[in-house]
């Protein structure tokens, strides 16, 4: 068992009930306060831990650190050291906010400048991201999109059972939660005109996804085994991939999303281990018909991660609208990198990959306002007596996640955004 994992440990940080940075978490993210130089943290309970200054202190000694590594704007160069040295460097820091440890507790001055109240920082994206991939790994959702748009009978497309489906996105407009963005504008054509029009999106909707990065690279014509794919996952993010409905409807013939997709995509500021992930893998869906042999996987690789989407109305009270799990997915990222790479493609630290809309088998579980409204034909009842068929100008939307069992809750914080009018 991995050290840090251990659910007997305890902190001498205060962590709040219901807190999504238990010592047993230690995701990784990058912060400033007040305008100051940008640094790698790690969370603990409402706190946020400078690990720059524990390194500049000397507490990482032992550890094959570079100098500088934790005083950079993105955690591509920490993750480039690869997963045993981040696996030590989380035992480590896990051994100096645990119960008894006064390494650091003691140290006055250190704790003083290298704690922060999380309330206090500013978070920015925690990676740099090279390239983005976006899949569409949740059969429930294949299946309902395909069944409004050609039946139940062809829902899924005779391909999707056999290859883990997906395209690449846009990485430059991978953007942090909090982030406010404009409604897109773009061209589309309602069924009953001769003509397309241009215009703000009308069907501005989310995708609840869940998004993993890697953190190293594979020589071009190389590929990755679902085996091997173990070291080149970092860990997990949770990922709000804005969708133009209407866009998207008008474009996607026969290349696939393109301006629908890429005007933002938010993702939570943590960077959770898929090491901390591991006391919640469970067994995936049977997959029938059988994949090929380059998708086959031993080890257990689905994550029971609950899943949550709020839309708060501009000045009103949030309104869950999903619960659903990371668990809901037919392919796992194993299978996800291996069919990535099978061509030979090339990873890079800090790409970032796509689940596709995570939507669970119940109405309550889908993943996006497209099923959720089922294409605008049931609106969800707000808070403040309005209805939702789509997101408005002025809604934020917030996806929050946790895995939790035996007491031990591992969440992601948060992923939020502000929709604000069209430019
Ligand atoms: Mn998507």
């Amino acid at each position: 068992m991995i050290k840090a994992n251990n659910p007997e440990l305890k902190s001498w940080v205060s962590v709040p009930e219901n807190s999504d940075f238990p010592i047993q978490n230690i995701p990784f993210g990058i912060f400033s306060v007040n305008q100051s130089q940008s640094h790698a943290a790690t969370a603990i309970g409402d706190q946020v831990l400078d690990l720059a200054a524990l390194h500049s202190a000397g507490l990482f000694n032992g550890i094959d650190l570079p100098a500088n590594v934790f005083e950079q704007n993105t955690l591509n160069d920490f993750m480039a050291l690869g997963k045993k040295t981040a696996r030590a460097l989380r035992d480590r820091v896990s051994e100096l906010l645990s119960e008894g440890n006064t390494e650091l507790k003691s140290y006055d001055a250190l704790c003083e400048s290298a704690f922060h109240n999380m309330a206090d920082v500013e978070m920015h994206l925690p990676v740099h991201v090279p390239n983005y991939t976006d899949f569409y790994s949740s059969e429930q959702h294949a299946f309902n999109v395909g069944t409004m748009f050609r039946g139940p009978e062809n829902a899924l497309m005779p391909n999707w059972k056999h290859i883990p489906v997906g395209y690449h996105g846009r990485a430059s407009s991978i953007v942090v939660s909090g982030t406010p963005f404009h409604r897109p504008k773009g061209q589309t054509k309602a069924d009953d005109a001769n003509q397309p029009s241009f215009g703000p999106c009308r069907l501005l909707d989310f995708e609840l996804e869940m998004a993993y990065i890697t953190c190293k690279e594979n020589q071009l014509g190389d590929s990755v085994s679902t085996e091997e794919a173990e070291d080149y996952i970092f860990g997990f993010v949770i990922l709000n991939d804005w969708s133009a409905r209407d866009i998207q409807k008008w474009e996607y013939v026969p290349l696939g999303p393109f301006l629908a997709k890429n005007f933002a995509s938010h993702v939570s500021p943590w960077v959770v281990t898929m090491d901390a992930l591991k006391p919640f893998t469970v067994e995936g869906p049977e997959q029938d018909p059988e994949v090929l042999s380059y998708l086959k996987y031993d080890e257990k690789t689905h994550f029971d991660v609950k899943l949550e989407v709020a839309i708060a109305p501009d000045g009103s009270e949030e309104q869950t609208v999903s619960n659903s799990n990371f668990k809901h997915m037919y392919w796992n990222v194993r299978q996800q990198l291996a069919h990535h790479t099978v061509n030979g493609c090339n990873m890079q630290v800090g790409d970032m990959y796509g689940s596709g809309t995570i939507s669970g088998p119940e109405e309550s579980a889908y993943g996006s306002m497209l099923e959720l409204s089922w294409r605008g034909t049931k609106p969800l009842p707000m808070k403040d007596g309005s209805e939702r068929k789509f997101i408005q100008d002025g809604d934020t939307v917030i996806m929050r996640g946790h895995a939790e069992q035996n007491g031990v809750r591992i969440g992601f914080g948060e992923v939020k955004a502000k929709v604000l009018p069209a430019k």
